[in-house]
């Protein structure tokens, strides 16, 4: 990686942005801002501006009144330089060729913070899935595979489970996969159900990452878990694991949001019980605390999403879609940190604004990779046939998100930029260095042998 002398950068002057909820215009702002501190080549450069292959495809899908609906996907592979594209597929109403083209650029860079062997890719279909039978789910999972079959595999492109899809829904896709492969193929599709060659300990992984980059970074700054009040924004399957497991390292829990609304508690809560009322009600509203038997003193208030981001915490963990935060209603957080486990929370105006009232940020490339970690060691499993306890998974995991998150931390110190910069360098220093080992670039400018 060749990172840009001191003198010659804007000295970590942040750029504002205009105001733009386009997701390309993001990433195209993230680039600018990260080539003022890292010297990559031409080549690279432009390689890096677009995907390597965008797949679209319709859906037909026979539902359970006879008729015939057709569904809207999409499959892009930003880019493979450093191994097979990797990343998961969404099933949301509001989804785009836009955002699936930025979630995977997202984790292209991602994979290769964590140096894993992959480039990034993501894939998306616009449907609301709580509008669909369990079957119609079904035909629809493995309509997309059919449909995209040809681009995907082992060596090439790895799908895995997003927003809204699960380890059921990653059943149906590797079977579908293997059935029209006429042979087992466990590797094409990694967050499968334990039976169906999964790892251990892929269901938390993203969540479990999120907490060690949290306290690696409670370590860095001299603080203790029994000191720091949090607020969880997305109670899906990462904010929730992450909610359990930091709850259970002695973290305070004080607030907790699902797309309809929040609950708070000033003496911190327990997330087990919230979820389980979560899953028998279908939403957080309503909740009272001996609903989950676990009736003691603490009471909850009810909260709007927009109070929850308010709250003064100390951290702030958005962990549901992109744009939570936006220039619209980034004067009003009060958190000291926030850490990111959805891709893309906080738009760059968001972060220029954040970053002037010295609000630090955990970024999304780093915080929440334990989950694509732990697809990789699957990935592995399913590839060697040997599989290993939830203790070794867990191992393999820590030890890697130490030495990536740790690096990127002294980075951000060395280089006086801040978190996001720094995994922005490491991932992309990675992958430029990639591109500049294929590439002959080096010969036409007479500097190779
Ligand atoms: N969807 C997850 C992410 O955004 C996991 C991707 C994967 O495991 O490939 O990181």
């Amino acid at each position: 990686m060749t990172i840009r002398p001191r003198e010659q950068t804007e000295n970590n002057k942040r750029q504002p942005m205009e105001d733009s909820s386009k997701i390309s215009d993001i990433q195209q702002h993230r680039l600018k801002t990260v080539y003022e501190h890292l010297e990559i080549s031409d080549d690279a450069r432009k390689r890096l501006i677009q995907p390597k292959q965008t797949v679209q495809v319709s859906i037909p899908v026979r539902m359970d009144d006879g008729s015939l609906r057709i569904f809207d996907g999409w499959r892009v592979q930003y880019d493979d330089t450093r191994g097979p594209s990797k990343g998961g597929i969404r099933f949301h109403e509001d989804v785009t060729i836009e955002e699936v083209t930025a979630l995977s650029f997202w984790m292209t860079i991602k994979c290769s913070v964590v140096d894993l062997p992959f480039g990034g890719a993501k894939g998306g279909i616009c449907v609301d899935p709580k509008t669909l039978s369990r079957l119609e789910l079904e035909r629809l999972s493995r309509g997309y595979v059919r449909a995209i079959y040809d681009f995907i595999g082992p060596d090439r492109d790895i799908p895995a489970p997003d927003v809204n899809t699960n380890a059921t829904i990653m059943g149906w896709m590797a079977d579908e996969y293997g059935q029209i492969a006429r042979r087992q193929v466990p590797a094409v599709i990694t967050g499968k159900p334990l039976g169906l060659g999964g790892s251990q300990g892929r269901v938390a992984a993203t969540g479990r990452g999120a907490l060690q980059v949290l306290d690696i970074w409670a370590k860095r700054s001299e603080k203790s878990p029994q000191d720091l009040t949090v607020a969880v924004q997305g109670f899906g399957n990462a904010g929730y694991h992450f909610a359990r497991l930091a709850h259970e390292a002695g973290y305070k829990i004080v607030a907790v949001s699902d797309s309809k609304g929040a609950i708070y508690s000033r003496d911190g809560l327990n997330p087990e019980p919230v979820w389980n009322h979560k899953h028998k009600t279908r939403e957080l509203k309503g909740m009272v605390y001996c609903d989950a038997s676990v009736c003691d003193e603490a009471d909850f208030t009810e909260l709007t999403n927009e109070e929850l981001l308010e709250l003064d915490v100390d951290v702030l963990v958005l962990a549901a879609l992109e744009n939570a935060v936006t220039k619209k209603n980034a004067e009003g957080i009060r958190s000291a940190l926030i850490l990111e486990i959805a891709n893309g929370p906080v738009s760059p105006e968001a972060d220029s604004i954040l970053a002037d009232r010295d609000i630090e940020i955990l970024p999304d490339v780093l915080v929440n990779s334990g989950g694509v970690i732990v697809s990789y060691l699957e990935w592995v499993q399913n590839r060697s046939g040997d599989y290993w306890s939830e203790e070794i998974v867990e191992t393999r995991l820590a030890q890697r998100l130490e030495r990536e998150a740790n690096a990127c931390f002294q980075l951000a110190e060395d280089e006086n930029v801040s978190m996001r910069i720094a995994a922005y360098m490491q991932g992309i220093g990675r992958i430029a260095e990639a591109i500049d080992h294929r590439e002959t670039q080096k010969y036409f400018n007479g500097q190779s042998n």
